[in-house]
């Protein structure tokens, strides 16, 4: 099925019915008509899939596609125009300039975190990459995660009522029905999930050398400065863990601070806590579930041998965990050794500034980096003297939401980025042209054979 899906796709790019204009806007009007007039199911489908606030949705993937499919719309004719490159002496009277042109069939595999988003926007781009070029556009076939599968359900029910169901098909099932698409031949891979998988997919498109974005995970720290206004600090670093019940790729994983500070930061923590979820979390429509058994029993093995000093409460039935802070966690601890992506956030402390930076060196280069600190001049020293994906200053997980910044990892992080126009950049080809004339061969001769004759033109 898988098979006759991607080779659909790949006639319908060849019969070239992408070539005009209005057919690629249309399909980009039609996305866009999709996420508004389906608003409710697509909340409620999340609210199956993860107990997602019906506030949050919208707030945290609706408006991030709308926005992108309307810059899109907005900006498509500047960023598809050729850029003129500069010249050399040999080619000073030429025509030189940069064609981006669509890649072909573009396979996106998306996570179960945020699977609208994780889908739609990579979708946006490729569709946006279509209206590039004459030649045909790219095709793109959906998989979106099984974890998810109220939402991944829904989208396989109305991508094909708005889009075409030939160049852009949705394809549902487990790891097996992925490993039979990565076997296939695709012109771009676009793969959101995990740095394990990340690995398999790199190796699955390595074999016919198809180009990849993996967008993945990773331990994202914050570090807070003792000076900084700590109450407002904590307030954003909560909304930020636990939206989502804490399964965002961006979420801060782990806190970074001087003991001085720690048992503030945790009052201030616990004060947010009870302020966002009441004293009763569980009980809250704006408080989610983590995806499924296996995540519920990984995250509560993370959990073992300590005693919270907020939250850890937990129901297995209903795959529950209380917003949940530890202290004092030590840094080789199993918690600080693999991603959490659950309702749990570690205190680690360090000794100043510069511990956090070799703290934040020694380890994988993190998908995004939190610093809270009033002082301009130690905030742009450690910005420059760390890496990551992206980095926000006193706030968390503010840079996915602009556009203009591309969105990706580093290192285990991830390759490439987008949103915006980095991802038409991302799944357009960058062709190289160079238009001659036939006049003017004299110029030539100088590299033409044999050689006594070049000798004495020079
Ligand atoms: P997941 O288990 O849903 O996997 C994602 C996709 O990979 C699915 O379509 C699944 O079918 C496929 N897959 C799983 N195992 C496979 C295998 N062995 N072979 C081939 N395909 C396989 O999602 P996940 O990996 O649990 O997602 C969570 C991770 O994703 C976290 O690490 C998170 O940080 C990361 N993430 C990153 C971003 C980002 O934008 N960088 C966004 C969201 C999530």
């Amino acid at each position: 099925m898988e098979r006759q899906a991607v080779q659909r796709a790949k006639e319908a790019f060849l019969s070239g019915r992408t070539r005009p204009l209005e057919f690629r806007l249309q399909q980009l009007h039609a996305l866009q008509r999709l996420i508004t007039e389906n608003e409710a199911e697509i909340s409620t489908a999340l609210k199956q899939d993860i107990n997602r606030s019906q506030y949050d949705t919208p707030l945290l993937e609706l408006i991030g596609i709308d926005t992108e499919i309307k810059l899109a719309l907005e900006k498509l004719a500047e960023w598809a125009a050729p850029r003129p490159a500069e010249r050399n002496l040999l080619t000073i009277s030429d025509e030189v300039y940069i064609l981006p042109q669509p890649l072909g069939v573009v396979l996106i595999i998306g996570a179960w975190n945020y699977p609208w988003a994780l889908t739609l926007l990579p979708l946006v781009g490729a569709i946006a990459a279509d209206l590039c070029s004459l030649s045909p556009g790219n095709a793109a076939v959906v998989k979106p995660s099984e974890l998810s599968e109220y939402s991944s359900l829904l989208l396989r029910a109305l991508l094909p009522r708005y889009l075409d169901k030939d160049l852009y098909p949705v394809i549902t099932g487990g790891v097996s029905v992925t490993q039979e698409l990565l076997r296939l031949r695709f012109d771009h891979i676009f793969y959101t999930g995990s740095s394990a998988v990340g690995k398999l997919v790199m190796e699955a498109a390595a074999r016919h050398l198809t180009p990849v974005t993996l967008e993945l995970g990773g331990k994202s720290p914050c570090y807070i400065d003792k000076d900084c206004d700590i109450r407002v600090a904590c307030r954003r670093i909560t909304w930020g863990k636990f939206v989502n019940c804490g399964q965002t790729c961006i979420a801060p994983d782990f806190i970074l601070c001087e003991p001085c500070i720690q048992g503030r930061v945790v009052e201030c923590l616990r004060q947010t806590l009870l302020e966002f979820y009441g004293a009763d979390p569980k009980s809250s429509p704006d408080y989610g579930r983590i995806i499924n058994q296996r995540h519920f029993l990984r995250v509560m093995g993370l959990m073992e041998g300590y005693t919270p000093v907020v939250g850890g409460q937990n129901d297995a039935s209903q795959r529950y965990i209380a917003p949940t802070v530890l202290k004092d966690v030590p840094p080789h601890s199993r918690l600080m050794q693999e991603e959490i992506f659950g309702p749990l956030l570690p205190i680690v402390a360090v000794s100043d500034m510069d511990d956090a930076i070799r703290f934040i060196n020694e380890r994988e280069k993190p998908l995004a980096l939190y610093i809270f600190c009033s002082d301009k001049k130690a905030t742009k020293r450690m910005i420059e003297e760390t890496t990551s994906g992206g980095v926000t200053v006193n706030d968390v997980m503010m840079h996915y939401t602009l556009s203009s910044l591309p969105f990706g990892g580093v290192g285990q992080s991830g390759m490439g980025h987008y949103h915006g126009k980095h991802t038409f950049d991302q799944l357009s080809h960058q062709r190289a042209c160079l238009v001659r004339s036939l006049r003017m061969e004299n110029v030539n001769l100088a590299r033409y054979p044999p050689q006594d004759r070049r000798r004495a033109r020079r």
